[in-house]
């Protein structure tokens, strides 16, 4: 459920009119719900309800300061994987307590910004990064929480660039290697081993997966807390899909998946972490673009768009399929027309919909494309020299632009020439 509706003919994201926030800031732009990335917190937050947990939002599905914000807010945490995304969540007063850090390869310069600032745990995902942390901390005289992320060699079932969980993806640790491991870790000064991390995908629509991870997560729990470790913390990452076409089926939710959690770790008694990042953003997000022409090819119909590939890469990147819908409501009995759906960018990779049918739109309409609020903005970039597009973030009544348009001559001012051109 979202809250961007119909009402009196016209799109809505909550009680402002699309078209009103397009009049002030142009299109394209991307547009948040207040409420509806609220909700989404919530809905987490109330599955593990009589549960000790932290449910740790994975910013690099939106990270604008204003979302943390909003989230950090509610008292969620964080799960970053840069060290930029740490300095967002500090400065959107995300308190180091509740920052989790993940990531296949993060620096010594990362380690050090986190240990000194505050962290509630690093994920460590190889050996040498462990040896490397437990450097940083010895040198500034600290211990390091850490979790070892186990790579436990199940199938996620979903979209291929996006699956972390088998023994081939360059995730985490094998987790039949995991006991030598954490006995490694065990013995390093700088480090303190606090729990277990597992993240097997994203976008998954089927709890069978996380099942089998997570049984092997508690497998792993005995064995440790057997060999001597204090486990007591398990984090059981992120990756719960959401629906991106509103005629499928719908994936489980967020209380089906607090249920399965319980049931396969729950009687371990440990702090349960978990890191939601599509979910939480991915419906709370439109991207509103405007229609440049129609232009009629051999056998289709382009619609173009102002918005391109740049702005919102999922369809060229994962073969993502978005609704798009018009921000005019169509009447009942509208015209109906069968669009190849593109932008401005010179390559047929940037279609973002081929054979749609939808109602027919005309040059000067705006369009909007639903689901777009997780890995839409955070991956855009100004290919084709296209200024990154603003952020608009609604409540209830009121909005307000949390990243504006850089204007071209900013753009440009990145840039400079050296003197001995
Ligand atoms: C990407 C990622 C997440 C979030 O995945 P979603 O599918 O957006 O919920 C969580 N944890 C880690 C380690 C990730 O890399």
């Amino acid at each position: 459920m979202d809250h961007f509706l119909y009402r009196n003919g016209e799109l809505y994201a909550e009680d402002v009119a699309i078209a009103e926030i397009a009049a002030e800031v142009g299109t394209p732009f991307y547009c948040y719900s207040a409420a509806t990335l609220e909700r989404h917190y919530r809905l987490f937050d109330e599955a593990l309800e009589g549960t000790e947990h932290l449910v740790c939002y994975a910013m690099k599905a939106a990270s604008n300061l204003a979302i943390v914000k909003l989230l950090g807010g509610l008292g969620a945490g964080m799960d970053v994987v840069s060290g930029g995304e740490y300095a967002r969540a500090r400065a959107a007063g995300v308190p180091g307590e509740r920052i989790v850090f993940s990531g296949v390869g993060k620096t010594r310069a990362e380690m050090r910004t986190a240990l000194e600032g505050g962290i509630r745990q690093f994920n460590v995902e190889s050996e040498p990064e462990m040896e490397a942390l437990n450097a940083v901390a010895l040198e500034l005289g600290v211990k390091a929480p850490i979790a070892v992320r186990v790579n436990p060699d199940v199938d996620a079932k979903t979209h291929a660039k996006i699956a972390t969980g088998k023994s081939e993806n360059k995730f985490g640790i094998p987790i039949a290697r995991a006991r030598e491991v954490y006995r490694q870790a065990a013995a390093m000064e700088g480090l303190e081993v606090v729990g277990i991390d597992v993240h097997i995908g994203s976008q998954l629509t089927d709890l069978e997966p996380f099942r089998q991870a997570y049984q092997k997560v508690a497998e792993l729990t005995d064995a440790l807390r057997a060999d001597g470790h204090d486990i007591r913390r398990l984090d059981l990452g992120g990756g719960l899909g959401i629906p991106y076409t509103r005629s499928n089926e719908v994936p489980p939710l967020p209380s089906d998946y607090g249920a399965l959690i319980r049931e396969t770790v729950g009687h371990l008694g440990c702090e349960i972490e978990i890191e939601p990042g599509r979910l939480v953003a991915g419906n709370a997000g439109i991207l509103v673009a405007g229609v440049i022409y129609v232009k009629s090819g051999e056998g289709r119909d382009f619609l173009i768009l102002d918005a391109a590939m740049n702005d919102l890469i999922r369809p060229a990147m994962y073969d993502a399929h978005h609704d798009i819908v018009p921000v005019k409501e169509p009447h009942a009995g509208a015209e109906g027309a069968r669009y190849d759906i593109v932008g401005p960018v010179c390559e047929t990779g940037d279609t973002f919909a081929r054979g749609r049918d939808m109602a027919a739109v005309e040059a000067g309409d705006m369009v909007a494309f639903r689901s777009a609020g997780a890995y839409g903005a955070v991956m855009a970039s100004e290919y084709n020299s296209r200024p990154l597009i603003p952020e608009v973030l609604v409540r209830g009544d009121q909005f307000a632009v949390i990243r504006a348009r850089p204007t071209l001559e900013e753009m440009l001012n990145r840039d400079s020439i050296p003197a001995w051109l």
